[in-house]
């Protein structure tokens, strides 16, 4: 085969072949295939997108490029959640130990924050001695165990969208939906799971602004998983305002853990409790919702869950104590309280924005490679559908050594006040779903 005519192929509109995506994507991984013209075909995948079929191809394709962990000795269902990404959306770190304390196992394999939104790596990070980088044989372990491990992609986990990833991240390729499909979904069916709950975010803080598009991604991403015989369900979710009321790595830990011990914010836990009942539900350790939620709120009152999130943090070698005592997490001393100037109620915080500022106080990454500072970091006191009284509280900025003017206007430009009453946003938007 030649790469040219299948470039040329994309290029006009037409549908490729099995045979030819494979070409493309082997051809890639092992280097046949330099990135001048795999920049070329990814950018006529952009314009003229993938079939149904295409997407399915290219991600077996992306997939059979490394590994696929091997579960089957573990007999409970085990079934992961993925986030498309947002701001506070500290979710797995709740969820992930939530549902392995009711029975289903979640071998969770996670990515970093790039750009405005946080990633679940860096947060469990702000965990002294919390060790992401396992190998398989220590995270099979720990799911043998507690049901529970939460990792990063090695290089071992589909090699092709690691490498394919970087080259979109700077060919302005990353905005398609195919390609968004196929990148996730080569990583997430690479764990060896037998079911997905998606977490597709909608709104000003994530990727897809446009319910239009997040529906599309939702629908994308649920026919590919239910084409390789898996249970899939979708849900589309508010990303408008941060979700829950922390933003920044140790932060968005202590909220974990007060989630996890019964006092969670309603956005947050409404997100959680959904993705869990489907995971529940999939992973046949609940016959229906009513049935599932009972057991989550069952896990959280006894303590269960807390304790399964405890372990975790001890088996990857975290110290479990942060759970009783926050203050050997990594917190910034510097605070700096933000007040309103006038009375009324709030009808926007820009989650896109929160994000930049806590990049820009040190929490976020500009490129691959930096470093993030996990003390930093943002906790309102309010949030979108709350009155407000001028010199009120509304949130706190956590800083390390001098708070740029800049940023502290850019934080209270953010947040909007009108004078009549706001209802309170709804948090689910939408569902996909495909059971077989
Ligand atoms: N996350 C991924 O892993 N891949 C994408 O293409 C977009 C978000």
């Amino acid at each position: 085969m030649i790469f040219t005519e299948i470039i040329k192929k994309k290029r006009d509109g037409f549908s490729l072949t099995l045979e030819e995506i494979n070409f493309t994507i082997k051809g890639y991984t092992e280097g046949g295939i330099p990135d001048y013209q795999m920049s070329s075909f990814l950018m006529a995948v952009v314009l003229k997108g993938m079939s149904k079929d295409e997407t399915l191809y290219l991600t077996e394709a992306m997939l059979n490029s490394g590994k696929t962990f091997d579960l089957s000795r573990i007999s409970r269902k085990k079934i992961d959640k993925h986030s498309t990404g947002g701001v506070g959306d500290k979710v797995s770190l709740i969820l992930a130990p939530l549902v392995a304390s009711c029975g289903v196992v979640v071998p969770m394999v996670s990515g970093r924050g790039l750009g405005h939104t946080g990633g679940t790596l860096d947060k469990l990070e702000s965990i002294p001695g919390f060790r992401t980088n396992l190998g398989f044989k220590e995270f099979y372990n720990i799911l043998e165990n507690i049901g529970v491990a939460i990792m990063g992609q090695t290089e071992e986990l589909a090699p092709a969208d690691k490498k394919m990833y970087s080259l979109r991240d700077v060919t302005g390729t990353i905005e398609s939906i195919p390609l968004i499909t196929a990148s996730i979904l080569s990583k997430k069916l690479a764990e060896g799971i037998d079911g997905l709950v998606l977490d597709v975010k909608c709104g000003k803080g994530a990727f897809m602004k446009e319910l239009k598009d997040a529906e599309e991604l939702a629908s994308s991403m649920t026919s590919v998983v239910k084409g390789f015989g898996k249970e899939c369900v979708s849900l589309i979710t508010n990303m408008n305002q941060p979700l829950g009321r922390y933003v920044g790595g140790s932060l968005e830990v202590i909220e974990s853990v007060e989630c996890l011990e019964g006092n969670g914010p309603d956005d947050l836990m409404e997100v959680t409790f959904t993705l869990g009942s489907e995971m529940l539900m999939i992973g046949d350790m609940a016959s229906n919702r009513d049935e599932a939620i009972l057991l989550l709120n069952e896990a959280i009152k006894s303590g269960k869950a807390l304790a399964t999130f405890r372990k975790m943090i001890e088996l990857q070698g975290g110290n479990p104590l942060v759970v009783d005592n926050y203050t050997i997490l990594p917190v910034s001393k510097y605070t700096r309280e933000i007040k309103v100037k006038d009375t009324g109620w709030i009808s926007e915080i820009d989650a896109y924005e929160v994000g930049i500022i806590n990049l820009l106080l040190g929490g976020g990454r500009r490129k691959k490679e930096d470093s993030i500072n996990p003390g930093v970091g943002i906790v309102f006191e309010k949030k979108v559908g709350d009155r407000v009284e001028k010199g009120e509280t509304i949130a706190t900025i956590y800083y390390d050594s001098v708070l740029d003017d800049k940023i502290e206007k850019r934080f209270i430009s953010c947040i909007k006040l009108v004078s009549q009453p706001v209802e309170k946003p709804i948090v689910i938007l939408g569902s996909r779903r495909l059971l077989s």
